[in-house]
C-alpha cells in the first residue's frame, strides 16, 4: 500500500528492514545503544562490527540516549549506507507520554535523516515488540507522526519513507492506521 505526502511517496511493505534497498535503516534500539534482540539484533547481525563500535563511541561520548531521541551511524555491511538508532517507549498503559514519546522517535528520526541529506529511509515498527506497545495504536501514532513531519511546508526533501512490517499482522495494522487516516473524520 502507498500513499503521496506533499513530494514523499510513504509505503507499507512485509518484510525484513535488513535487506531493504534505501539510503537508511532505522533501528528500535535501547538506550544503552548496545543492540538487543529483536530488530535490533537482527541489524548489528547483518550489519557487522562497525555499527557497534560507533553506537559505542556515541555512548561514551553522549551517554545514554533518551527515548524519543535519535542517532545515527554506518550501515556497516548492510545495502543501507546509515542506520538511526531509535529509542521507543516502553508501553506502561498509554499514559506518561508514551504516544508523544512514540512520534518524537519517529520525527527524531526523520530530522536526522533530512540534516544528512537522505532520500529514503524505512522504519520498522517501533516499541510493538518488546516494548510492548499495541500495535494498533503505535500504528496510528507512527504513521500521524510521520505524516505531520512530511505535511510541513519546507519538508519536501524526503522521496520515500517505507515501513517494514515484519508479520502481516503489523502490515495489516499499518494499513488499516493509514486506510482511517486518509479518510474525512
Ligand atoms: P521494541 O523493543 O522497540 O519493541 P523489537 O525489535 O522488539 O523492538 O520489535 C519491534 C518490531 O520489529 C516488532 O514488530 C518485530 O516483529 C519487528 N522486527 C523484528 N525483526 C525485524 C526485521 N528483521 N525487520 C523488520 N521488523 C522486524
Amino acid at each position: 500500500m502507498e500513499v503521496t505526502i506533499g513530494r514523499t511517496l510513504l509505503r507499507l511493505v512485509q518484510g525484513d528492514i535488513t535487506q531493504q534497498e534505501v539510503e537508511a535503516i532505522v533501528n528500535a534500539a535501547n538506550s544503552e545503544l548496545t543492540g538487543g534482540g529483536g530488530v535490533d539484533g537482527a541489524i548489528h547481525r547483518a550489519g557487522g562490527p562497525a555499527i557497534h563500535e560507533e553506537c559505542m563511541r556515541i555512548r561514551r561520548e553522549k551517554g545514554r540516549l533518551p527515548a524519543g531521541q535519535a542517532v545515527i551511524t554506518t550501515g556497516g555491511r548492510l545495502k543501507a549506507r546509515y542506520v538511526i538508532h531509535t529509542v521507543g517507549p516502553i508501553w506502561h498503559g498509554g499514559g506518561h507520554g508514551q504516544d508523544e514519546t512514540l512520534a518524537s522517535a519517529y520525527r527524531s528520526s526523520l530530522e536526522l535523516a533530512e540534516n544528512h541529506g537522505l532520500r529514503t529511509v524505512a522504519f520498522p515498527s517501533i516499541s510493538t515488540g518488546a516494548y510492548g506497545f499495541p500495535v494498533e495504536r503505535a500504528a496510528r501514532v507512527a504513521l500521524g507522526a510521520v505524516r505531520a513531519f512530511l505535511s510541513r511546508p519546507e519538508g519536501q526533501a524526503l522521496e520515500e519513507v517505507r515501513f517494514v512490517l515484519f508479520s502481516g499482522r503489523d502490515l495489516e495494522a499499518y494499513e488499516q492506521a493509514l486506510r482511517g487516516m486518509a479518510s474525512p473524520e
